[in-house]
């Protein structure tokens, strides 16, 4: 049996009953790592960090401590900051920079006894959908290495799809953890936006910005939640009753969901619809509901995202000066230094959302764009908090097509951008959102996306095992 392929349900269970250890774990998915690199997954393997903690949750385990993720490997995606481990966010301006602590979600990891197994690769600063905008070279799909693995999370997806790490942690912006779990073929889940801290996540647009987790499962996913939330004074918009309990088990039968008739007709690639399609046939089967509704605000949701996600990012990104984090040009004084550093190491994405971010905030502007993206919002918010007044749970495909080969979309910035049409709506709203599995579309992965209303992340988890447990 390989090691590396259990979940970490079961690689929890294992440990156990005494039948493998963190170490023997550990090291079966440090060997896949290490045989995978070609992949691109992952920037920094903590092969002996991991190897310690490994050791350490042996010994924890032998003095009778038994939590769910105790001694089970996680990937961490390198825009979150971990205590003695690069974090670079995969750009030029922050290599070689080792954070002095950890984000609290990097923190809780330790604390229940997980080991952390590395850093992964993703879009620079998290701002792209194929995890090709990073400095350090794409991530392949593990399914097909022409093809990306999808982004910004990309090589936390590769990492899970690929066997390297059960579980991986993601950041979601505008979609980043479910875009490229679903282009992989595996679960990812954006929890309700304050139930996890940001604290310690290199920051992108801070209102929308969420971490989580990705796994080949929604139970190894809804481990993975239950240990990373819980409330943390340290972000000021962590919820008080942030803690994600464990999942209730939710039965399709009785459910209703709404499929809203924006992400079900043109921009939907056929094949994604066919397989959105068999979905609901099952799920009707089950004896669930599925209702097509209309969310016409879905329509601008893109637009909205582009203006409000550049908008944060360039203020959040003005703190890399190269005077007090990561790497520097020298070029003459300060001010042209401080020029010098910017212009050549955040890369090209980076500086188009600086710009197009700081114009929309600019005396003049701000009222026809961010200020007006901000209403968007608002009224997007309250389309979809009527319609899940009359559904359970929007159901819609996480992705408007597969994973397509690298460099594909290079001329394309703005198909690259609309593949973010589904899951815009739910960091718009704060909303929880998972992608599932649902099959293949000529071979290549499909992922059905539930969104449901403010903090009903346990239930969403419970409804999504149902909906996993009948497309598998
Ligand atoms: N693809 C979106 C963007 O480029 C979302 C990224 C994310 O969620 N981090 O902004």
């Amino acid at each position: 049996m390989e090691l590396a392929k259990l979940t970490a349900a079961e690689m929890g269970q294992m440990m156990r009953e005494g039948k493998a250890s963190s170490v023997e774990i550990t090291e079966a998915c440090l060997a896949s790592a290490e045989a995978q690199a070609h992949l691109g997954a992952f920037l920094h393997v903590n092969r002996e960090g991991a190897l310690a903690a490994a050791r350490l949750a042996d010994e924890r385990r032998a003095q009778g401590e038994s939590q769910a993720l105790l001694g089970v490997p996680v990937a961490v995606k390198d825009n979150i900051c971990t205590d003695g481990l690069p974090t670079t966010c995969s750009s030029r301006i922050l290599e070689g920079w080792v954070p002095p602590y950890s984000a609290f979600a990097a923190e809780r990891l330790t604390a229940e006894g997980a080991v952390i197994l590395g850093k992964t690769n993703l879009d620079e600063f998290a701002m792209g959908s194929a995890s090709d905008t990073g400095a350090f070279g794409p991530v392949r799909n593990p399914l097909d290495p022409d093809r990306t693995a999808g982004g910004s999370s990309g090589g936390s997806a590769a990492a899970v799809a690929g066997y390297m790490a059960p579980l991986s942690l993601g950041s979601d912006t505008g979609g980043s953890i479910r875009l490229p779990a679903a282009f992989c073929g595996i679960a990812g889940f954006k929890p309700t936006y304050g139930r996890v801290s940001r604290w310690g996540l290199v920051a992108f647009g801070s209102s929308l910005d969420q971490i989580g987790p990705m796994g080949r499962t929604v139970e190894d996913c809804a481990l993975l939640a239950s240990a990373i939330s819980g409330h943390d004074p340290q972000d000021g918009t962590s919820r008080p009753d942030a803690k994600i309990g464990s999942p209730t088990d939710l039965p399709l039968k009785g459910l209703t969901f709404g499929l809203p008739v924006e992400l079900d007709g043109e921009g939907i690639d056929p094949s994604v619809r066919e397989a959105v399609a068999a979905a609901i046939a099952r799920i009707e089967a089950e004896g669930g509901a599925v209702k097509r509704i209309s969310l016409p605000l879905i329509n601008v949701g893109v637009t909205t995202y582009y203006i409000i996600a550049p908008a944060e990012a360039s203020s959040n990104l003005a703190r890399f000066d190269g005077i007090r984090y990561g790497a520097r040009v020298e070029e003459g004084g300060h001010n042209d230094s401080t020029a010098a550093t910017r212009g050549r190491l955040f890369g090209h994405e980076v500086k188009l959302r600086i710009m197009v971010g700081a114009y929309a905030l600019s005396a003049g502007y701000y009222d026809a764009y961010y200020l007006r993206a901000q209403q968007v919002r608002a009224a997007m918010t309250a389309q979809f908090n009527e319609a899940m007044q009359d559904v359970d749970f929007i159901l819609s495909p996480t992705a408007p097509r597969t994973a397509f080969r690298l460099g594909e979309m290079d001329d394309d910035p703005l198909a690259m951008k609309l593949l973010d049409l589904c899951t815009i709506p739910a960091n718009l709203g704060g909303f929880p959102s998972i992608s599932v599995p649902a099959g293949l579309a000529n071979g290549l992965p499909v992922g059905l996306a539930l969104t449901g209303p403010s903090m009903s992340d346990a239930r969403l988890l419970g409804a999504a095992h149902s909906l996993e447990r009948i497309l598998r």
